[in-house]
């Protein structure tokens, strides 16, 4: 069986998913898309033979689509969710599940009322080979208990509309999902700490940033937010347990030897870092849904990620350590 999926926003990523569905993923075929700009959706559409829709809500009630995935702006997240989630459909959600975690709370309850597990937030490390290594790693006790860890989120620049919670809302919030998936254990309380600034830097930007997390279970987690570093995309993740230590590989570029000097290149961009992640995180998704069954990231891991980017940047603003106001997690999500 084929999965019959319709796409929601067709911008940047969008397009990414829509080439993804068609070109890499089995199972799976792009049947419709939408767009605020339906001259846009119009020219996507055509490119896969899939048919443009007028509005996101016409096409997660088009009968033809058995899926929708949800890569328009942050803002419009919650309304197409909470529809697919209405019509009794899977739906993939890019990140953020919502921009607040008041949205990502009424998704939760929806999701609860309809009593099937509908949504996944598209946090893609969970699906990158050097992360699962770590996670596995961890989970087998190779390091014993974990104690710190260390994380840095690189970007070589940022345009002029990224603003200083941006650091958290578009950048960390990966970090976020990441730590609480890697140690299993819930952010509990969160400090920022902002050194000098970077002067390749629009000047209303505070950048970089240091988060320090603390976990229910006492681990302690440094994130570095640099995204004016200038010389690439570079994600970096050490683990520190009590018998030794896990970290991130790097990426896999080739290693060229001239001039006296061995060199390897830098990924640029997020879209070539974690390209292999999105297409296994696809892949896992469509089989996920024909088999009645999705098991990524789920709407309760949105709500965290809301929640604790939202300490984050009270954190930011306030320079106190602020404690997260996580509500208790509801059997459903065990
Ligand atoms: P983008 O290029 O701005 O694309 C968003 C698209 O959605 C635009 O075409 C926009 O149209 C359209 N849109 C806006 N409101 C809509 C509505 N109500 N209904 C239908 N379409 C609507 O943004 P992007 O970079 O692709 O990001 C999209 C989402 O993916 C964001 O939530 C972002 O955080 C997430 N993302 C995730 C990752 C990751 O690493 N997992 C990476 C990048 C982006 P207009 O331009 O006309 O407004």
């Amino acid at each position: 069986m084929t999965v019959q999926v319709g796409v929601i926003g067709t911008g940047m990523i969008g397009q990414e998913h829509i080439r993804r569905l068609t070109d890499s993923v089995a199972g799976a075929e792009v049947c419709a898309v939408s767009d605020m700009d339906i001259e846009r959706a119009k020219e996507v559409a055509s490119g896969v033979n899939a048919h443009a829709v007028d509005s996101g809500h016409d096409l997660i009630c088009d009968p033809q689509v058995d899926a929708v995935v949800v890569t328009s702006s942050g803002p419009t997240h919650a309304e197409y969710v909470l529809a697919a989630i209405h019509a009794g459909k899977y739906v993939f959600c890019e990140k953020p599940l919502a921009t607040t975690a008041e949205d990502c709370l009424r998704i939760v309850e929806a999701e609860s009322a309809h009593g099937r597990h509908l949504v996944q937030v598209g946090f893609m490390r969970r699906y990158d080979p050097g992360y699962r290594a770590m996670k596995r790693a961890i989970d087998d006790g190779h390091i014993g208990t974990p104690l710190l860890m260390h994380c840095a989120h690189r970007n070589p620049t940022v345009p002029e509309t990224y603003h200083s919670a941006m650091a958290t809302h578009d950048t960390a919030i990966h970090e976020i999902d990441t730590v609480r998936w890697l140690l299993d254990e819930e952010i509990r309380s969160v400090q920022v700490l902002t050194p000098r600034p970077t002067a390749l830097r629009f000047d209303h930007l505070t950048d970089p940033q240091v988060m320090l997390f603390e976990t229910t279970g006492g681990a302690r987690v440094d994130v570095e937010v640099f995204v004016n570093c200038q010389y690439g995309y570079d994600i970096r993740c050490e683990t520190v347990g009590e018998r030794g230590t896990v970290a991130l590989p790097e990426p896999s570029q080739a290693v060229m030897r001239s001039h006296g000097q061995v060199r390897m290149g830098l990924h640029q961009h997020w879209k070539t870092r974690f390209a292999e992640a999105f297409d296994v995180e696809f892949q896992e998704w469509i089989g996920g849904v024909l088999d009645g069954e999705v098991t990524g990231p789920s709407a309760w891991d949105g709500y965290a990620a809301a929640e604790i980017g939202g300490a984050t940047v009270s954190a930011l603003h306030t320079g106190e350590v602020v404690d997260v106001p996580l509500n208790d997690r509801p059997p459903f999500y065990a």
